[in-house]
């Protein structure tokens, strides 16, 4: 009788091989085939067996809608076959990963799945820079929102992202790096503080991982040098971040 297939959606962390869960790294070493996204550590895919087929799935810009109806296609194609499909994505597979779509072509197609949790960058990011995204002295809550141009500044997100700036509340922005001019004059205008603290973390967890302090005024210009994936913080706990790196 042939195998049945089954899929794992699998959070690979921020970057760090080292960052993802045992029971993700199970599924790395177990699986037939691999469908990673671009920002997958290359150490990660060594762990994989010698005859897994590994697939580049990293979206190129401008063309993710069709890459991501190819990613549904090759999971179910793979799955049918048999095969156990290991589907990497970064950090946890489902903030801001599409992967609540690849869940639902799956249960569609009726095929077994299941959803390994990863350790999101909106919370590695902060912590390898020693923000706190909670302190009970300064905030209660947080909001994690996306800076992507998808999105405008009208949305019910960024209106609360304004009050829980305004509040002292802390915002961790995705996908915002590219726009920051735009986001830091649109907290500015819409009455935000210039003062706010506020912090890039580029590239956390990796070799080249970067951390820039500085306010809501002042943060564009010290964005200078800093490469995607970056994350912005806002909020007072960024007073208990750090700059310089400390080997790991
Ligand atoms: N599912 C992923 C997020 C995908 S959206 C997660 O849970 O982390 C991609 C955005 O994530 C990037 O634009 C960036 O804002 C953030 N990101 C991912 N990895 C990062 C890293 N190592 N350092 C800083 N930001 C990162």
């Amino acid at each position: 009788m042939k195998r049945q297939g089954f899929v794992y959606i699998v959070g690979a962390g921020p970057g760090d091989p080292d960052l993802i869960t045992v029971k993700g790294r199970r599924c790395v070493r177990r699986a037939d085939v691999i469908l990673h996204d671009r920002l997958i550590h290359p150490g990660l895919l060594t762990e994989a067996r010698p005859n897994t087929l590994l697939i580049d799935a990293g979206k190129r810009f401008g063309h993710e809608d069709q890459q991501q109806a190819d990613i549904h296609n090759l999971m179910i194609q793979y799955a049918r076959e048999g095969n156990t499909v290991c589907r990497l994505k970064g950090g946890d597979p489902f903030i801001f990963g599409r992967g609540g779509e690849e869940v639902a072509v799956l249960k569609a197609a009726g095929i077994p799945f299941a959803v390994v949790p990863g350790v999101s960058s909106f919370t590695a990011a902060p912590a390898v820079a020693g923000i706190p995204l909670t302190h009970r002295d300064y905030t209660h809550g947080f909001l994690v929102i996306t800076g992507s141009r998808s999105t405008g500044f009208d949305s019910a997100e960024w209106h609360a992202a304004v009050e829980l700036v305004k509040t002292s509340g802390t915002v961790v922005v995705l996908m915002g790096l590219a726009r920051l001019e735009a986001i830091t004059t649109h907290l500015i205008e819409a009455g935000c503080d210039p003062a706010t603290p506020a912090a890039l973390v580029s590239r956390a967890t990796w070799p080249d991982e970067q951390v820039r302090i500085a306010t809501i005024g002042t943060i564009r210009h010290q964005s200078m040098g800093l490469t995607s994936p970056a994350i912005l913080v806002l909020g007072k706990v960024i007073r208990f971040g750090k700059e310089d790196q400390f080997p790991a």
